[in-house]
């Protein structure tokens, strides 16, 4: 790497990935997630570079670039597009910006639903502000990474994976509700219990196109169904009964949509409640009762996802699965009892090999904090 080598930077940013424990899909339906960061993360080092405008990035497995920063717009080299896209929203807020250098380093797996994308965003929106002094919030934070991948990289993602990478405490879920942004941490201890993590590797391209239809499938069931309830905003507004008043007037796809989300939504309330009572077996039952909605209502699963969450079924020591993420691969999450890792993993990896001739990745992961200075 030459680009950048000789840079001393000023400022050290982790930003995490996520999961996501129930509510997949709602945070764009207006509903209730249950998120929390984890202990991968994206760091960026940041220095003022002297100049006004001129900016240098670079991430390892990149290709570094330069831009202007008044001359800020969409590239045609994706991942430069979660850089610039922070930038351009950075700068509706604020002039105080100048001239930065950065460099990137990941140890978060990209395009398997840990969200590296909200960690680029947030990482250094986050860095900036430090940097720069912006006085901007971490809810503003949050909020302008949200855009920046809306109006850069194209995918209408809701508000949950930055929320999750910039708020999250150590040992605790956050329950959020995307409507009103009311949050709660919830400490959460699983003990004897793990959270094991299982890459299938696969990220079909499908991913952020399907997002998109499905935020559009789930927008006309809404106005099916305001035709009967004119007060009815989006899909959490709306009940299984006047879901199923208005059946006849959608196709089936679209019903399926609805009803996975009024459903996911009453998940995510109902799993909460199992957390506090420390009811564990509820939570996994939940999980893979969510898995049976991404799989056939939802349809955001693929043949992979459905496998590994299928064998987990069949292992005593594993509370409950589901793939997490947007969805079509990416990773599955288990609660599994910690003395069943292992063996767990090797033969999940074993067969997993075997179906799909794909090297399954295993690994652990903890609630942990959000973007911080290190
Ligand atoms: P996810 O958010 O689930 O990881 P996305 O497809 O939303 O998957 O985001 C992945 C994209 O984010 C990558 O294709 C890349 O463009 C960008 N990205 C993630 N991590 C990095 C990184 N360390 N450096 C540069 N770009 C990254
Ligand atoms: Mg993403």
């Amino acid at each position: 790497m030459q680009f950048l080598e000789n840079f001393t930077p000023e400022l050290t940013i982790s930003s995490p990935g996520r999961i996501n424990f129930i509510g997949e899909h709602t945070d764009y339906n207006m509903g209730y997630v249950l998120p929390t960061a984890i202990g991968n993360t994206i760091t960026f080092k940041l220095a003022k570079n002297g100049y006004q405008n001129s900016c240098n990035v670079h991430s390892v497995g990149y290709e570094g670039f330069s831009f202007d920063l008044d001359k800020i717009a969409i590239s045609d080299t994706e991942w430069q597009n979660y850089v610039l896209g922070v930038l351009n929203e950075i700068s509706k807020l604020t002039d105080k910006v100048k001239g930065f250098d950065c460099t990137i380093e990941s140890n978060l797996p990209l395009g398997s639903g840990l969200s590296s994308s909200a960690a680029m965003e947030c990482g250094l929106a986050f860095g900036l502000n430090e940097l720069f002094d912006l006085g901007l919030s971490k809810i503003t934070i949050v909020e302008l990474s949200q855009r920046a991948e809306h109006t850069y990289v194209g995918t209408q993602c809701g508000i949950m994976d930055q929320f999750a990478s910039v708020m999250s405490k150590e040992g605790h879920v956050i329950l959020l509700d995307c409507q009103s942004l009311e949050f709660q941490h919830i400490p959460i201890d699983i003990k004897p219990y793990k959270i094991l993590m299982l890459n299938t590797k696969v990220s079909h391209n499908l991913a952020s196109s399907e997002y998109n239809t499905r935020k559009k499938e789930c927008e006309e069931g809404v106005a099916i169904m305001r035709k009967k309830n004119p007060h009815i905003k989006s899909l959490r507004d709306v009940t299984s009964e006047m879901l199923e008043t208005s059946k006849n007037e959608m196709t089936k796809t679209v019903y399926n949509r609805c009803s996975f989300i009024i459903d996911e939504n009453q998940r995510v309330l109902d799993m909460v409640n199992a957390f506090k009572q420390n009811d564990l077996k509820t939570v996994g039952e939940i999980l893979y009762e969510a898995h049976h909605g991404i799989s056939k209502l939802y349809e955001v699963s693929c043949p992979e996802s459905d496998f590994l969450v299928n064998l987990a079924k069949t292992n005593p020591s594993i509370l409950g699965a589901r793939q997490t993420g947007g969805g079509f691969g990416g990773c599955t999450l288990n609660i599994i009892h910690k003395d069943a890792i292992n063996s767990f993993t090797a033969i999940a990896s074993r067969e997993y090999s075997k179906k799909f001739n794909i090297q399954l990745d295993a690994f652990e992961v903890q609630p942990s904090g959000g973007t911080c200075i290190l």
